[in-house]
């Protein structure tokens, strides 16, 4: 039996693995590379995809979902597993991805010499509708024969619907961690952990490094909200559509449910983080108990006085014209498109207002260069003097930090054999080993792209 790295390896992007044990081939994952790394979407997945059996989905980002409708499109003839609230999430992500494509083609058509023939997106809705169609369902804990593999789907506790996945070959088991998630973060259960396994594949994106604590993120938002407001500035957040957006929502109830944002207005101007926040509405099954018992005395974490949600352009375009100081939450969450670029190009030259990271800003991205404090920056053909002051808040995290990974391996009872380090920047992983390697006697492999392991 074999273990294939293709993406996700020596970066975060572009997760892809397969499992090969010679009558059957199972994908894990199909992400779309981002940041510096977008060329290699167009590089192929490595390996024939007509030889894949089925594909089974960690979860809904797009740097492990994304690439599922180009695996369609070249002729994957599989199922593609996951739990329900993944596949309600890809389908307004992966839609939300083809859209996207299809206007960074246009754009590239407009000003494109001919004599190259047109640009093409990666792929289209219609790939999509096809990718949407190959979906079956598993949900946490039920096992399910895959292929002969008995697959089982645990709760990874990072956004809804992401899952560990433990593969049983025969007496032998796989585990891949996926993204983990942070103990005692809002909505979602505490990332479940595995007691056995021969082999683990886990992630080390913080690998580095510890987050502070989530008990005191709420205070400090807080204050960062009160002190902007007091100054009549407004408060921009850049955030992912998905999980960061709700999370930061579900702080500002807590303190909007004490009457301590009194007459603030907090705008949600997002049409895809307004969908993927009725997506988290209609899964309360996958709800932390905190979450349950907040809904159960009628207070719904998503729905506080002064929250509005704009879906429209109109409506998006109607809060620049706001007198009163308010809170912006829109996307992309690194600041690398959509409708929060409206909003810096209204605040960044605002002494009063405030920018609030509340995600990973990668390289290369705008959100990166305002947080590295950059003073003018160019965009949508202004130049700009940045005079609103910068915020960042690593504690709203979904990834599990250093400590938190160490004991997410801790809970084992019978330690694996070999661990697998991959989804980490290169300084992250080695890092991560370092310490896995101190306290564990373990075969330790980060595994480099286009890797390939026998397990045996
Ligand atoms: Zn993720
Ligand atoms: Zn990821």
């Amino acid at each position: 039996m074999k273990l294939e790295f293709y993406g996700g390896a020596g970066g975060v992007t572009g997760s892809h693995m397969v499992l090969d044990g010679g009558d059957f081939r199972i994908g894990i994952d199909a992400g779309l590379f981002q940041g510096g790394e977008t060329d290699q979407n167009l590089a192929g997945f490595g390996h024939d995809p007509r030889s894949l059996k089925s594909l089974l989905l960690t979860h809904a980002h797009i740097d492990h979902s994304g690439r599922v409708p180009l695996l369609v499109k070249e002729d994957f003839s599989g199922s593609v597993y996951s739990t329900p609230a993944t596949e309600d999430l890809c389908e307004i992500m992966l839609k939300d991805s083809a859209y996207l494509m299809q206007e960074a083609a246009d754009r590239e058509n407009r000003y494109r010499n001919k004599g190259n023939g047109p640009a093409r997106p990666l792929y289209t809705e219609g790939d999509v509708v096809e990718a949407l169609k190959r979906f079956k369902p598993i949900d946490y804990g039920m096992a399910q024969e895959i292929n002969g593999v008995t697959v089982k789907f645990l709760d990874a506790g990072h956004i809804l619907g992401s899952a560990s996945i433990e593969l049983s070959i025969g007496r032998k088991k796989l585990i891949t961690s996926g993204d983990v998630g942070r103990p005692g973060a809002p909505f979602l259960r505490d990332p479940e952990t595995a007691k056995e396994a021969d082999w683990v594949v886990i992630e080390s994106t913080y690998g580095d490094k510890d987050h502070g604590e989530i008990a005191d993120r709420g205070k400090r938002l807080l204050e960062i909200v009160l002190d902007t407001i007091e100054r009549g500035g407004n408060i921009v957040i850049p955030a992912f559509a998905v999980g960061r957006t709700q999370e930061i929502l579900y702080e500002l109830n807590r303190y909007a449910e004490k009457g301590k944002l009194k007459g603030v207005k907090c705008f949600v101007d997002s049409p895809m983080a307004i969908s993927a926040t009725e997506i988290y509405r209609r899964h309360p099954e996958y709800f932390d108990e905190e979450t349950l018992r907040l809904l159960k005395v009628g207070d719904s974490p998503l729905e506080f006085p002064g929250i509005r949600y704009a879906r429209s352009k109109e409506e998006s375009m109607a809060i620049n014209d706001l007198k009163e100081p308010s809170i912006i939450i829109s996307a992309s969450g690194m600041c690398t498109g959509g409708r929060v670029l409206h909003h810096l190009v209204q605040n960044l030259g605002r002494k009063n207002s405030t920018i609030l990271f509340i995600g990973y800003q990668a390289e290369g991205t705008l959100g990166r260069r305002l947080l590295n404090g950059t003073k003018t920056i160019k965009m949508m053909n202004k130049e700009l003097d940045v005079q609103a002051r910068i915020e960042s808040l690593d504690t709203f995290s979904a990834h599990a930090g250093r400590n938190e990974l160490l004991n997410w391996l801790r809970a084992f009872e019978d330690f694996p054999r070999t661990v697998f380090l991959n989804h980490g920047e290169p300084y992250a992983a080695s890092s991560m080993a370092e310490a896995v390697r101190s306290e564990f006697d373990v075969e330790l492999i980060i595994p480099k792209a286009n890797e390939s392991f026998t397990l045996s």
